[in-house]
């Protein structure tokens, strides 16, 4: 793995149109579920007369906040299946957007330090492999093998016992992989609409026929929501409930360095994930905040003990030094599952859920979501992440696999 230099900008990223009267489809939140659900609704169904507002800015959210691990061991049949989806699309996606993106296949570790953690690992790597996903099951001196500066040591707090590895996971630049996905929209026709904030919305009788913004009315054939941890204030806007919690997730960086860090080491019991980026900032994420909040930061204890537990695994992470750290607003659900479907409201549709790993799946389920809206029926991928299975009990749990314990 070498350190790289970003290349240029092409000329051409995005246009900035004024909002039109009205679009076949309105796609609240440009975020990566809101961008790629855009793209392959012009490119997957030719349907390009559509808008993605924002109320801040592209890719403002979590998806240029998150620490960009993208991986599809999940445990689950139908949690297998979409996020294999999108990690075969992220291996075509730099050719398929034309941008580079930084997606950098370098592997990725679930350590195991309790002898339940090694048992429900075990389980997982043999789910995956039924599942045709890539996965080992590797022991201390093999995980030292692959990242060597870990510490493998008995006399840690947390002392490593083996780990998952999936070797296709890795890494990708979340803001370009947002930017690549806007620019190819953009030119198919699609409108990027900034500083844009949906209040509410118009309906005919159950349909829905609009949004009310801070730009004004502008009508809509459908409405696809894709706000993260604000769908359910626009749930309660067009009157349904989602069963989500929005919770504060934080990350942070270090200064630079020399590439001392080759592979993504995650930790779900001691909530720490790391990776170094290419141009070598040593990149971490932490647990959620155990309440709930909307505001973009979280609690100094959490990260506190994050920095810890990171020291103990990597003795060397204690000379460096932090340069920022930065929260998001996390939408967790009952099952650590995401919803992406129809809802009750006529014309109007939900993808959201994805709590703290959301950006692995950003082609796959922009890619299923945009069936679903263009068919007005959910995909074979997405349609066992309906919000009908909060009533059925048909429930797709995943803490385990989750990136952090929630
Ligand atoms: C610190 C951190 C680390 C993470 N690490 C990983 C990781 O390593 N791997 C991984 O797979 N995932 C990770 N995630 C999760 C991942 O970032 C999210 O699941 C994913 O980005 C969600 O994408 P999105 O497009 O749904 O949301 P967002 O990117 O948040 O986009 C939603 C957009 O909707 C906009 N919006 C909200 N309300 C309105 C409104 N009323 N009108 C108009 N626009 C509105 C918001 O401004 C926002 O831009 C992490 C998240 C955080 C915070």
């Amino acid at each position: 793995m070498n350190q790289r230099e970003l290349p240029e900008h092409p000329d051409f990223l995005w246009a900035n149109p004024e909002p039109k009267a009205s679009y076949d489809v309105v796609i609240v939140g440009a975020g990566g579920h809101g961008l790629a659900t855009a793209y392959y609704l012009a490119k997957n169904h030719g349907i390009t007369n559509v808008a993605v507002l924002e109320r801040g800015w592209l890719a403002g959210g979590n998806m240029a906040r998150n620490t960009t691990i993208i991986r599809s061991n999940y445990l689950w049949d139908e949690s297998a299946a979409i996020y294999e989806q999108a990690l075969k699309l992220w291996e075509g996606l730099e050719d398929e957007l034309g941008y580079d993106i930084f997606f950098s296949q370098r592997g990725v570790l679930n350590l195991a330090h309790t002898l339940q953690d090694v048992r429900d690992s075990v389980r997982r790597v043999e789910a995956n492999r039924l599942n045709g996903v890539d996965a080992e099951w590797i022991d201390p001196k093999q995980v030292k093998e692959i990242c060597p500066i870990i510490n493998i040591g008995d006399d840690i707090r947390y002392p490593v016992m083996g780990a998952t590895y999936q070797p296709r996971a890795g890494i990708a630049k979340h803001d370009w992989v947002a930017w690549a996905y806007a620019r190819r929209a953009s030119e198919l026709g699609v409108d990027l609409i900034q500083n844009c904030e949906v209040t509410g919305f118009t309906f005919d009788g159950d349909r829905v026929t609009g949004v009310e913004t801070t730009r004004g009315r502008i009508g809509a054939g459908k409405v696809a929501l894709a706000a993260a941890g604000h769908t359910s204030v626009l749930a309660e806007l067009a009157g349904f409930r989602v069963p989500i919690q929005s919770h504060p997730l934080q990350a942070l960086v270090s200064e630079l360095h020399e590439i001392i860090h080759p592979t993504v080491v995650m930790s779900n019991h001691v909530h720490v994930y790391v990776s170094q980026a290419h141009k070598g900032e040593l990149v971490m994420g932490a647990g959620i905040d155990s309440y709930n909040g909307y505001g973009q930061r979280g609690s100094f204890h959490v990260i506190e003990e994050q920095m810890a537990a990171a020291v103990e695994l990597f003795p060397a992470f204690s000379r460096a030094h932090l340069l920022r750290t930065w929260g998001g607003i996390v939408d967790v659900t009952l099952d650590a599952s995401p919803v992406v479907g129809l809802t009750p409201v006529d014309q109007m549709y939900v993808n959201c859920g994805w709590g703290t790993g959301g950006f692995k799946a950003v082609p796959g389920a922009g890619w299923a979501y945009a069936h679903t809206i263009a068919n007005d029926e959910p995909h074979e991928l997405n349609r066992p992440f309906s919000l009908e299975r909060f009533v059925s009990g048909a429930l797709i749990d995943e803490h385990g696999a989750a990136a952090v314990a929630h």
